[in-house]
């Protein structure tokens, strides 16, 4: 309603909303939706019931792609609680430390606030099947939604794909095929079924962005505007570190805060692109070596919005690191002992933040956002390796 156009993110080509695109016919970039920010900004002004509403991810109507409000396919989705952690906060030595604890959702992820926008938008463009990559969780969103909206769904991920997901995915009625060893395998067969087998694709495109900046504006909504210090994500494609600063810029841009947070990454060991591409200032360049990792949902040698990520930290002043399998078991254990179980994965956020505190890039005092994107029943197997001492971290 309030959407104006899609940008490239890399050239800045502008193409209209309505053609079809997934990546930037000019030089292959992923895209942006772009809106009408000063109208948003008039309609949510003085809305006293808009700001007691309480947080999920259609309350943000307003800043999100779809034209009919009637037609949105939803599973009330987003809406997951903030916890602040006191005690973990005085043992790490931060000035507060909350966890945005995304295993809430629907299917358990984050992916389900992307997925609740991309299957409105397959619906308005009359897709009847639609196709996804994915390393898990996004697969058995999609396959929900998908569900939901009387879609056909069929996921393509990589060997190693934690069973959990897939059993999720299936009992959703998705079709499952196993592709490559990777995740970028996985999507680049996806993206050839797609073009070749009349699919609608979803995954870490435009529309999913949308979906998952909320995340940003639940987090800024539930302090009652006041803007952390630090927010705090895991990268695998970079697609919600990326929507996630999109996400408060926006609430900048249309008034609602007058500061913004510094945004941080984390990346696995041994998948660390984005990283190595920061600290060098070269160009991103895939990694090559596939090795094991306790996490997953991360592994990812070529994150296609790797450029939107350094752009991000850039912009933010934020910081960009690796954390090791060892630290991420440790970072997932200490949420659990505050009662909060989260995949792998989502446990670097808090490997990192504990790390940037005791090099001295988060202070003493300052409020640190954490993002734990998955619940840890996602991927339980992976845990019990952990804790038998079958994987070695
Ligand atoms: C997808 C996923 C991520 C990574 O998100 P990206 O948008 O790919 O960077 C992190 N943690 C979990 C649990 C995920 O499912
Ligand atoms: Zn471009």
């Amino acid at each position: 309603m309030f959407e104006a156009k899609l940008v490239c993110t890399h050239c800045g080509a502008e193409y209209p909303l309505a053609s079809g695109l997934y990546k930037c016919p000019k030089c292959g970039a992923p895209l942006d939706v772009t809106y009408h920010y000063d109208d948003i900004a008039n309609l949510i002004e003085d809305d006293d019931p808009w700001f007691r509403e309480s947080p999920h991810v259609w309350k943000y109507w307003m800043f999100l792609p779809v034209s009919n409000l009637k037609r949105i396919v939803t599973l009330n989705e987003g809406g997951t609680r903030l916890y602040r952690l006191k005690r973990l906060e005085e043992k790490l030595g931060f000035g507060k430390l909350y966890v945005k604890y995304e295993g809430e959702n629907p299917t358990g992820a984050f992916k389900d606030r992307g997925s609740s926008v991309e299957i409105t938008k397959a619906l308005e463009f009359h897709a009847r099947k639609v196709i996804v990559a994915s390393t898990g969780n996004m697969a058995a969103s999609v396959s929900a939604y998908g569900a939901k909206a009387g879609l056909e769904v069929t996921i393509v991920v990589p060997e190693g794909t934690p069973g959990e997901k897939l059993t999720q995915a299936r009992m959703y009625g998705a079709k499952v095929e196993v592709f490559g060893k990777t995740y970028d395998e996985a999507l680049a067969e996806a993206e050839r079924k797609a073009m070749e087998e009349d699919y609608y694709l979803t995954g870490n495109y435009h529309y999913r962005v949308e979906g998952q900046k909320t995340t940003g504006f639940e987090i800024l909504d539930q302090l009652r505007y006041n803007v952390p210090d630090w927010i705090i994500v895991p990268i695998g494609a970079g697609t919600h570190l990326r929507a996630i600063w999109k996400g408060v810029k926006e609430f900048y841009k249309v008034g609602l805060v007058e500061d913004l947070p510094r945004i941080a990454g984390a990346q696995i060991e041994g998948y660390d692109a984005i990283v190595r591409a920061w600290k060098t200032g070269k160009p991103i360049e895939k990694v090559q070596k596939k090795v094991p990792t306790i996490a997953s949902a991360i592994a990812v040698k070529k994150p296609v919005d790797g450029e939107n990520v350094i752009r991000a930290v850039r912009e933010s002043d934020g910081h960009l690191d690796t954390v090791t399998n060892r630290e991420t078991a440790e970072a997932g254990m200490l949420l659990g002992r505050e009662g909060i179980f989260v995949e792998p994965s989502s446990a670097t956020a808090l490997a990192l933040a504990k790390k940037m505190r005791e090099e001295g890039v988060i202070d003493k005092d300052e409020t640190v956002v954490v993002v734990a994107t998955g619940h840890g029943l996602k991927d339980v197997k992976t845990w019990e390796k952990v804790l038998s001492g079958d994987f070695v971290v």
